[in-house]
């Protein structure tokens, strides 16, 4: 499948998960092998050559990451919601286009001056991406570039992250 045909899997929700939100719903895309290999094979190659390691965002940038760590042979840092991890190193709290939320990061995984690029599914506010960007970034990294499926112009995530490499397969 070629990775037009993959991204045109992408559904989009009307008034999820709040009324005047449409909600691009990336299940379909996921459940198809061919879709998700597509994806993965496209994502892998915006990943800079000289990263040392991935930063996944809590649900679907973990499964995203994951696959594109296989296919580059790169290891994930799993950048959770609040509550789940054991030792944390850092945590910050942001705003969404609908409602407020926190990241944290694991502590002892990240090292000082690695590379590291964030993975996750949507760029939308960006608030989500530029909170895992703070926390890798006050661990001592150096975010090399953010990776996604699919940013939304019209919320101008891109803005927000202050001239850090941005790659959108598909921007909407
Ligand atoms: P942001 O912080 O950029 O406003 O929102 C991005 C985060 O919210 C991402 O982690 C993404 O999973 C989720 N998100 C926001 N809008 C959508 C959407 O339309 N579809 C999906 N699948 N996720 C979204």
């Amino acid at each position: 499948m070629d990775l037009d045909a993959a991204l045109g899997l992408i559904a989009e929700v009307p008034d999820f998960p709040e009324p005047g939100v449409l909600f691009r719903d990336l299940s379909p895309l996921f459940a198809s092998g061919e879709g998700f290999r597509a994806v993965t094979d496209a994502l892998a190659a915006t990943v800079p050559p000289d990263v040392d390691l991935l930063a996944a965002v809590e649900a679907r940038g973990f499964m995203l990451a994951a696959a594109v760590g296989y296919a580059r042979g790169l290891g994930v840092v799993l950048v959770r919601k609040p509550g789940k991890l054991p030792s944390v190193a850092g945590r910050v709290d942001y705003a969404l286009e609908y409602g407020t939320a926190a990241l944290e990061l694991p502590e002892n995984v990240v090292a000082p001056d690695s590379r590291v690029a964030v993975v996750d599914d949507v760029l939308a506010t960006g608030g989500t991406v530029q909170a895992a960007c703070r926390l890798l970034e006050e661990a001592g990294a150096v975010v090399s570039g953010v990776s996604v499926v699919l940013e939304l112009a019209a919320l101008s995530g891109r803005g927000v992250l202050d001239g850090r490499p941005v790659h959108s397969l598909r921007v909407v």
